[in-house]
């Protein structure tokens, strides 16, 4: 049975994710901040054997080497990591930029995916061929922005992608595929309710091309429509 981690997951896609990872028959392990949700219990006694939830802060290199560590002991191999924990400090205005956003920003979004894959890099090698998705968004793209909008976000997605760039480079020859996707605009709490696509709809199209990443894929950066190559 194939295993995969998933981050951020208690909630908005990083649940989603989990929840259709169980229903092709994955086996999961999700790390979340908050591991008493009522919705990961429920899940996890649903799911027996299949389901493990682990506390996972991936703004804390602790939490990171903790979290790998109790990982390593329900699997020896890791077929997908999803890099999806992600933090969006909404009404940052110029002039009004503070430090500790970017900082958090950073730590979260950027260093957060860079960090946990390098600490799984033994499960994942172990695996033959695995894949990790880091789930960048289209704000991230330095072509595609001409307003100063949310700068915390924008620029730990925008290192988040290179952080992608690298680690392709680095994991392709161990069989490694590392790409960066646009989940699209979708309705959870950090995209919001008028956001178009619905969380199941949105995932469904997200995982289905996770699950086709293969070599070809490498270092590049995905968007939310068919096979759409969006610019760095
Ligand atoms: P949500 O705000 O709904 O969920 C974010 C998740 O990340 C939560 O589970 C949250 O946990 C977790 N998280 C935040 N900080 C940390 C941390 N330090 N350690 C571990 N987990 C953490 O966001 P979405 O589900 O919408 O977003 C998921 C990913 O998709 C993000 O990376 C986001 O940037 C990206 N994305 C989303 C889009 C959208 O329209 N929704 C568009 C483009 C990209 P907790 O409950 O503890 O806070």
């Amino acid at each position: 049975m194939s295993v995969a981690i998933v981050t951020g997951a208690n909630r908005g896609l990083g649940l989603e994710l989990v929840q259709q990872l169980l229903q092709r028959d994955w086996r999961v392990i999700a790390g979340c901040r908050k591991t008493d949700v009522l919705r990961m219990t429920e899940l996890a006694g649903a799911h027996p054997g299949h389901l493990h939830v682990m506390p996972l802060d991936v703004s804390s290199e602790r939490s990171i080497a903790a979290f790998v560590n109790e990982a390593q002991m329900v699997t020896r191999t890791l077929d997908l990591l999803v890099n999806n924990a992600g933090v969006l400090i909404a009404g940052e205005r110029y002039g009004e930029v503070a430090a500790k956003s970017l900082a958090q920003s950073f730590a979260v979004n950027a260093s957060g995916a860079l960090l946990l894959t390098q600490a799984c890099s033994e499960l994942l090698r172990a695996a033959g061929s695995a894949r990790v998705a880091n789930i960048s968004t289209v704000m991230a793209s330095l072509a595609l922005t001409d307003t100063f909008r949310t700068p915390s976000y924008a620029m730990s997605k925008a290192a988040l992608n290179m952080a992608t760039r690298l680690l392709a480079a680095e994991l392709a020859p161990h069989g490694i595929v590392v790409t960066s996707f646009h989940p699209g605009w979708v309705q959870t709490d950090m995209g919001g309710s008028q956001a178009p696509l619905a969380i199941a709809d949105a995932v469904t199209r997200l995982l289905e091309r996770i699950l086709r990443m293969d070599a070809a894929d490498a270092g590049r950066f995905i968007g939310s429509d068919e096979d759409q190559e969006l610019p760095w």
